[in-house]
């Protein structure tokens, strides 16, 4: 197993190149501007530390490399969804402390504590399994306690929180390092529901001042509440998106200046003529009504270029927008340039901008009918990526 996880990072890191030759259809991650935009989100928040969040890929940006280098400048925490991310990074050298926000099941447990990573636990039930994992181990185990206050994902809920931060207290082999919380609704411009949670999330809070207990490290916004609900910022916030230069909903106030750090590039690899009456594409969905000129672009669904956008997708070429027609494939798709110029090799850009035009993953999350989120993550590793 162990063997099988190590074969697949190497398969699928970083710039998937033979012979020094790079896929002509790969993104490209500014790190330097993700350094921006940590520091950004760190002057709006504050005392409060800033843990960047790197599941599912860093968003795409690379799980490894996003995280060395947010390691490089010193970031104090890292948040990952699942015990195996963290392990990735732990073998890759990474040595900040990383704290695992997913749910986990026992068998997981003893991985943890081996590896120093902090364990979410979201019943008494898993402190106890725990924290005897922990004394067969002979090491403290770090836990961070998971309240719900309106997400029903994981989390003890707010109403039976008292037991459960009590239960915590008794523990020989667990550090409690932390307690928080997780909005379902910080990204709304109706902040009723996310005021709500962090007023129950406060009430549970007081277990500690009521007992004048040290208050371990409370956290519970995501990026949403960086943004507009500075009272959710405690000791620690929990930015993802935000942390990549992505707004989490496009009517959020963007009260922190950041900028999108991954371009998405291929390159034109064939032009033809196609004449009225021949369809383009599976399905023939699309034709032209006049001669036109189409080129061919080594990207598609395959690559995660959802095959929903087919009919709407655009590129940037020579500093301009066409459209993509016909059905989008698995491993290439077509671009309609009337009667305009390209010739093979010709950058052709999917998310990015030049000379003035630009489409970003907002644009292709609404052609797709998800969110930035789901266009990011899908960006799948057959796609390599290139670090500037
Ligand atoms: C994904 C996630 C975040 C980050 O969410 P963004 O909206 O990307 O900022 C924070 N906390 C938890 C528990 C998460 O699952």
């Amino acid at each position: 197993m162990w063997g099988k996880i190590a074969d697949m990072h190497i398969s699928n890191h970083p710039t998937i190149s033979i012979n020094g030759v790079l896929r002509p259809t790969y993104v490209e991650i500014d790190l330097e501007r993700l350094t921006e935009n940590y520091r950004a989100i760190q002057q709006q928040v504050g005392a409060a530390m800033v843990m960047p969040i790197l599941k599912a890929n860093a968003y795409g940006h690379g799980l490894i490399e996003v995280a060395m280098h947010m390691q490089k400048i010193d970031v104090p925490y890292l948040g990952v969804a699942y015990l195996e991310e963290g392990l990735l990074l732990r073998e890759a050298g990474i040595t900040t402390p990383i704290l695992v926000l997913g749910g986990i099941i026992g068998s997981q447990v003893p991985l943890f504590i081996k590896n120093d990573l902090t364990l979410t636990a979201s019943s008494i039930e898993k402190l106890e399994h725990v924290d005897r994992a922990a004394k067969q181990v002979g090491k403290q185990a770090k836990v961070h306690l998971k309240i719900d206050t309106g997400m029903e994902r994981i989390g003890v809920h707010y109403y039976n929180a008292k037991d459960f931060l009590k239960a915590s207290l008794d523990y020989k082999h667990i550090e409690v390092e932390g307690v928080f919380s997780h909005f379902a609704n910080a990204d709304s411009l109706d902040l009723a529901s996310a005021k709500l949670q962090l007023e129950r999330f406060n009430e549970v809070l007081k277990f500690y001042e009521d007992r004048a207990l040290p208050v371990p490290i409370r956290h519970i916004a995501n990026s949403g509440a960086v943004l507009q609900l500075p009272e959710s910022y405690f000791e620690l916030v929990r930015p993802g998106i935000l942390t990549y230069g992505v707004y989490p909903a496009g009517d959020i106030p963007r009260s922190v200046p950041v900028s999108p750090a991954l371009v998405w590039k291929s390159r034109v690899v064939y032009f033809k003529v196609v004449k009225p009456g021949h369809p383009v594409s599976y399905g023939s969905r699309w034709e032209s009504d006049h001669m036109v000129r189409v080129v061919t672009v080594p990207v598609g669904y395959g690559d995660g270029y959802f095959r929903a956008m087919t009919g709407k997708a655009e590129v940037i070429l020579r500093g301009k927008k066409y459209p993509v027609v016909g059905s989008i494939c698995m491993d290439q798709m077509m671009v309609n340039i009337e009667w305009d110029s390209a010739y093979n090799d010709d950058e052709v850009i999917l998310i990015g901008e030049a000379e003035g035009e630009r489409i970003t993953c907002e644009d292709l999350a609404e052609w797709a009918g998800t969110i930035p989120y789901e266009v990011l993550t899908n960006i799948n590793t057959r796609v390599p990526r290139v670090y500037v």
